[in-house]
Formats: structure tokens, sequence, C-alpha cells
């Protein structure tokens, strides 16, 4: 736990939020800028700045309970699909550095909010991205 980190406050219940779940290892919030109705964060309570951080045990649990959110809010709110996002690093946007993953419901006939011009995989990139990271695995 961070005093100086916002969602370590709200993850351990110091700061009020609109708490959707919470057990022992996370607290899933209502965004305060969602991008649609229904956005969510999860939230672990200890604090990872990013995905790099965050250790395996507790990585190994943010897919089973995004799939139980997604499950609940599709029901609960009547959304036709889901962006689940996680950005790292101010150059990917993130602004809060405490690990969290988006849920953002996505509506029929709602504005695309998770999107990108498509450019070209050319032959280089292809050779030379698939050496360079497959060298670091
Ligand atoms: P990111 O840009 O991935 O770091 O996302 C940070 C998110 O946290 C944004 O969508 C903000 O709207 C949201 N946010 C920031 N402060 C709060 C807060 N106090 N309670 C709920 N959501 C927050
Ligand atoms: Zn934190």
């Amino acid at each position: 736990m961070r005093d100086d980190c916002i969602f370590c406050k709200i993850a351990a219940g110091q700061i009020p939020s609109a708490t959707l779940y919470e057990d022992g290892n996370f607290r899933v919030i209502l965004d305060l800028g969602p991008a649609a109705r229904g956005h969510a964060l999860i939230l672990p309570k200890a604090h990872y700045a990013d995905l790099s951080e965050i250790d395996d045990d507790t990585a190994g649990k943010v897919l089973p309970l995004a799939k139980k959110m997604v499950s609940a809010m599709t029901k609960a709110l009547g959304c036709a699909g889901m962006n689940l996002v996680q950005n790292n690093g101010e150059a990917a946007g993130q602004t809060v550095r405490h690990f969290h993953m988006h849920i953002i419901p996505r509506y029929a006939n709602g504005p695309k909010m998770v999107s990108w011009e498509p450019g070209e995989l050319t032959e280089t990139d292809k050779a030379s991205i698939v050496e360079a990271v497959r060298a670091e695995l």
C-alpha cells in the first residue's frame, strides 16, 4: 500500500468508491470518468505500478475475475459487448500508476471507443520483430 497512490486508498476502502465487487485481493469499482455506462475498473489491493510489476499469482486471478464481472455486467446492463483495456505506461495512456483493468461495456449502435487505423505488417518488420521478441522470452 502506497500512501501517495489513490487506487491503493480506494482498494483499501480508505476513499469511498462505487464498489461492484470485493474480495481479499481485489476491489472492482465504477470509473469516475466512464467511457460508457457501467465502465468498471479491477483494482488489486496490493500496489503494482503496471503489468511489469504484478506477480504471477495476482495476474492469474485478474482474468477469471474479469470473466465473472463481464458475465454479471452483461446481464445487469444489457450491453452488446465488452472491451477489456489495460494500459501500461504513460505512452500507452496510463494515468494512474497502479495496475488496473478497464471493463468497458459496449452498446449496440454505440460509439467505437477502442479502435485504430490498421497499418501494414511489412516483411522486414515481420522477421525482425519475431526474432527480437523471441530472443527475449
Ligand atoms: P488509465 O488511463 O488506464 O490509467 O485509467 C485511469 C482511469 O481511472 C480513468 O478512466 C479515470 O477516469 C479513472 N479514475 C481516476 N481517478 C478515479 C477515482 N478516484 N475513482 C474512480 N475512477 C477514477
Ligand atoms: Zn497503489
